[in-house]
């Protein structure tokens, strides 16, 4: 076998086999294949796409390429996953209330690259936090208050690591099979045996319709099938950001605002469709039960009681959590309705103040961020603040987060948060 014919294969449309899919990865991680080839082959493959089963092949060399983890011990595990956006806390939330359900949930997440910072990123804002420990740790954590929630460790999925590094570095992210496969290849490996998925679609995620959202739930729930692992995947709205603080301590106090009962409205509400969905596989009850449940535990202050006990226990001080020095208001220079709050400019500004990483290992300022202060549909005066920021750095323009801002003689009629589930 050799690549040159893998790559000319898949250039002329042709479908790879299980063997040539095992040669690619496991000489892709050991080396004998060099990013010139797997950069040739990546975009042949985003450009002519994966079958069904050339993505079920791509997750089982993904899944043997590293070490797995096996939780079988703890029952049944239910994890989530979303494919990521702008002022995206949900995890802080949803993890915590599903735990309070009495579900365990046993989650390993990811710092980020790109515009914003990952969960394990906003965790490590919080004083103390410790984001490694152990598989037994985790398991007696678990045990005894349903919830752990670490980095990934080195060597899971070691093939998703380099084979994503280097599609960030060759435009060849946005293909949907290898979006499916990287993300499902983790959770497999990771020992959950229920998963929920929150696919963003929209200005500030990858996928950009909700058509793509749907494909790209519908492979990932059939790779579970596989693994006999049930998926259930939530098709949410990303044109604007989620709930209204953006940026990594930001967005742990806002999580805490939700757990208290003061949240947002719509961060809230996806949380509690979220958790209710993970429940409802946690529990084995039907969505309507799960959805009380939650809800019971939501307004009851124990959800936010399994927060303080969890962060706690991992070593974290919830009471020390920083903004950056500078704080800075942007106000309206009209009056009106704000008609839209644009998600992925809002991105760009964290990235411009610090927030974010270009590259892995890069820093990142956990205290500075963006305030919403104003939501669609709220009626603005010139000079009303329509957000807050916080930053290290000194900022003298903030045309671009004004600008994020569509003010509008007319209200917005269609604010859909959640477009559709998929089982
Ligand atoms: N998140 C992942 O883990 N992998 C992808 O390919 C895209 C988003």
């Amino acid at each position: 076998m050799n690549m040159v014919d893998i790559i000319t294969k898949k250039k002329d449309k042709q479908i790879l086999t299980d063997v040539e899919i095992e040669y690619v990865i496991n000489g892709y991680v050991d080396g004998t294949i060099p990013d010139y080839q797997m950069s040739a082959l990546l975009m042949a493959i985003c450009l002519n796409d994966l079958t069904i089963d050339e993505i079920y092949s791509f997750v089982k060399y993904m899944v043997a390429s590293g070490s797995t983890i096996d939780f079988s011990s703890l029952g049944k595990v239910v994890d989530k996953h979303s494919t990521g956006g702008v002022g995206d806390k949900t995890s802080l939330i949803v993890c915590p209330l599903v735990a309070s359900c009495g579900v365990n949930v046993a989650k390993m997440s990811g710092r980020s690259l790109g515009k914003t910072g990952g969960t394990i990123d906003k965790l490590e804002s919080i004083a103390g936090y410790d984001v490694n420990m152990s598989i037994d740790k985790i398991k007696d954590q678990v045990k005894k208050i349903h919830i752990a929630l670490v980095t990934c460790s080195d060597d899971l999925v070691l093939a998703d690591k380099k084979i994503y590094a280097l599609r960030d570095a060759t435009g060849t992210v946005d293909n949907i099979g290898l979006i499916a496969s990287s993300i499902m290849s983790k959770k497999i490996a990771s020992g959950s045996t229920n998963i929920v998925v929150d696919v963003k679609v929209g200005r500030g995620a990858f996928m950009k319709t909700q058509a793509d959202g749907k494909r790209l739930a519908q492979q990932m729930i059939q790779i579970g099938k596989k693994y006999d692992k049930k998926v259930v995947a939530l098709i949410t709205n990303m044109d604007v950001p989620l709930g209204l603080n953006i940026g990594n301590s930001l967005e742990v106090m806002e999580a805490m605002d939700v757990l208290q009962n003061k949240g947002e409205e719509n961060l809230t509400k996806l949380c509690v469709e979220l958790a209710s969905w993970m429940v409802s596989l946690g529990l084995n009850v039907n969505i309507d039960k799960a959805r009380q449940v939650v809800k019971e535990k939501l307004l009851s202050g124990e959800a936010y009681s399994k927060f303080l006990t969890w962060i706690k226990a991992q070593g974290g001080d919830i009471n020390n959590l920083k903004t950056s020095k500078y704080k800075y208001e942007v106000t309206s220079k009209i009056n009106g309705y704000i008609f839209d709050i644009n998600a992925y400019m809002m991105s760009e500004v964290i990235s411009i103040i610090g927030g974010s990483r270009e590259k892995k290992g890069g820093f990142i300022d956990l205290g500075c961020g963006i305030i919403i202060n104003k939501k669609i549909n709220d009626y603005v005066k010139t000079n009303d603040v329509l957000a807050t920021i916080y930053s290290n750095k000194v900022i003298d323009n903030f045309d671009i987060v004004r600008n994020a801002f569509t003010i509008s003689s007319k209200k917005q009629v269609s604010n859909t948060l959640i477009y559709d589930i998929v089982k």
